[in-house]
């Protein structure tokens, strides 16, 4: 048995942790994120991955990361997690709709019809497992902000869970009509929704500042809640997402695309850096990857960084019609820049303090170089758009406008680099989740009052089966209507909990 592998903060204080207090924490004390003290080598054999399910991919590669899991254990969240909520049974069913093209890995299948299932679908059973197992006896709190897909994948994986509360934050103005409608008709009794009058880098300050408030943690915890996050900083999040590039790389062998051993890039439309993270780590493990082309929408800062080493966040703020990447903060890519600083914890810290005091921060050409694996390219609305539009008239395929930025970015890597190794684009969202986008970029001509239109719309254009996520909300009435400022989101927690009076 390989020796265990402990957590530490990026900034560097504090001990290092076993996972299952990394997972209940979500973020270290000193506002650092917890990272794996070593990265395991795949256990895997190349040869034998095409022929595993997601499911015993999922165990095999988790059981190296969370090691004080029993294998039961492991396995009873992973059957519970990865079951008939997702209509397909392959989990993550990886299609080819041009022989010549790339293959879409589609991450859309769970309840959520988003890739944030794949990894929250299992966070609450980790949850409660460690919860159980430390004999906490405290009420978890789960903060969540979203950029719109995270919270109601969170609200839908902890609704109702016993010992724990959710409380998710979303831009008011800044998620889809589907998106909004999916978390504020959420039925659980343990969940709360609120809009808050900011983006998503107003939500995700905000739940990090309380996070990282002291008094208001000692007097939650008075009340008898710890806080946790459901964000992807939680490696509890990070760590499964490393499962569906291992499975990738089996299915692309299975399809014939590639044999066991050669190289394969992947695609990533990327926002916090927390989906292109897990396939870095899976490429440290091993896996066969050349590149990660990490794609951006038109809040590029990510591409920026990666051409010049100049993160500067101090930029407008844009509404794109992919709002779940509309981030000028990437949270995980201080997890990237602790790999890329040597492990050294004092200069992430003080770049991170950089970044959030003067919104900018920059690492050396040397450094940068050690992220060259990561390509950074960006696509506009109109390059999104054309390519929704010129792929369904090719293939007749349909993607979100979250894919197509994947898509479209990876065009311009290819002509670019005229690079010939097999790509996987790794597919996020339903394209009914956006359908308002997704026809609009197909057939301009198309108006409708609201989604639902949309959504009838694109299953005239050829779209799969309406999803029952969509049709759910057709019928389910809203039962959220909180909301408040940046500044009172602290407040806000105690008054939806009933701590203070509303
Ligand atoms: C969250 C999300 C992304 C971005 O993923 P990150 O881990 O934040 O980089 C991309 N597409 C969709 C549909 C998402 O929900």
């Amino acid at each position: 048995m390989p020796e265990e592998i402990l957590y530490k903060s990026t900034r560097g204080k504090g001990d290092a942790v076993h996972s299952q207090e990394a997972i209940l924490r979500g973020l270290a004390d000193d506002g650092g994120l917890f990272v794996p003290e070593r990265i395991p080598a795949l256990s895997i054999d190349l040869d034998e991955l095409p022929s595993l399910s997601y499911r015993e991919t999922a165990f095999r590669v988790m059981r190296d990361y969370l090691m004080d899991f029993t294998e039961e254990e492991l396995r009873t969240a992973i059957a519970a997690a990865y079951d008939e909520k997702f209509d397909d049974e392959r989990i993550a069913p990886l299609v080819r709709p041009d022989s010549k093209g790339p293959a879409y890995l589609e991450l859309f299948h769970g309840k959520t019809i988003a890739f944030k299932d794949m990894a929250l679908s299992i966070l609450p059973h980790f949850m409660t497992i460690a919860a159980r197992k430390r004999g906490l006896d405290s009420k978890i709190l789960i903060l969540t902000a979203t950029s719109g897909d995270t919270g109601k994948a969170a609200l839908s994986g902890f609704a109702d869970v016993p010992g724990t509360e959710i409380i998710v934050f979303f831009p008011k103005d800044g998620v889809s009509e589907v998106q909004r409608l999916q978390m504020v008709t959420e039925k659980g009794k343990n969940t709360h929704v609120v809009s808050v009058n900011g983006n998503f880098d107003d939500c995700q300050s905000g739940v990090k500042k309380i996070f990282s408030d002291p008094a208001l943690r000692a007097e939650m915890e008075g009340c008898g809640y710890q806080f946790s996050s459901a964000n992807s900083i939680n490696i509890g999040r990070l760590v499964p997402q490393i499962v569906y590039y291992v499975y990738a790389y089996g299915q692309m062998c299975k399809l014939n695309c590639i044999k066991a051993g050669e190289k394969i890039n992947f695609a990533v439309p990327t926002g916090n850096f927390g989906n292109i993270l897990a396939g870095y780590y899976a490429r440290s493990m091993g896996l066969p990857v050349n590149k990660l082309i990490c794609a951006s929408n038109e809040n590029k800062v990510l591409f920026d960084f990666l051409n010049t080493g100049v993160y500067d966040r101090n930029r407008k703020f844009l509404l794109t019609h992919s709002p779940s990447m509309d981030i000028l903060i990437s949270s995980n890519l201080e997890r990237l820049i602790y790999k890329i600083e040597d492990e050294d914890p004092i200069k992430t810290a003080s770049l991170m303090k950089e970044l959030s005091e003067k919104g900018r921060y920059q690492v050396t050409s040397e450094i940068l170089e050690r992220a060259e694996g990561i390509r950074g390219y960006f696509a506009s609305e109109t390059e999104c758009f054309g390519k929704i539009k010129s792929l369904y008239k090719e293939t007749d395929y349909i993607i979100d406008t979250h894919t197509a930025v994947a898509a479209a970015a990876l065009d311009k890597y290819l002509s670019e680099t005229k690079d010939d190794t097999p790509t996987v684009i790794v597919s996020t969202a339903s394209p009914y989740k956006f359908a308002d986008s997704v026809v609009s970029a197909i057939d301009p001509s198309k108006h409708f009052e609201g989604s639902e239109g949309y959504i009838d719309a694109l299953r005239s254009l050829g779209a799969p089966e309406i999803p029952d996520a969509i049709k759910e909300i057709r019928e389910a009435k809203i039962v959220h209507g909180e909301n408040c400022d940046p500044s009172e989101m602290g407040i806000t927690v105690k008054k939806v909990l009933g701590i203070i009076a509303n």
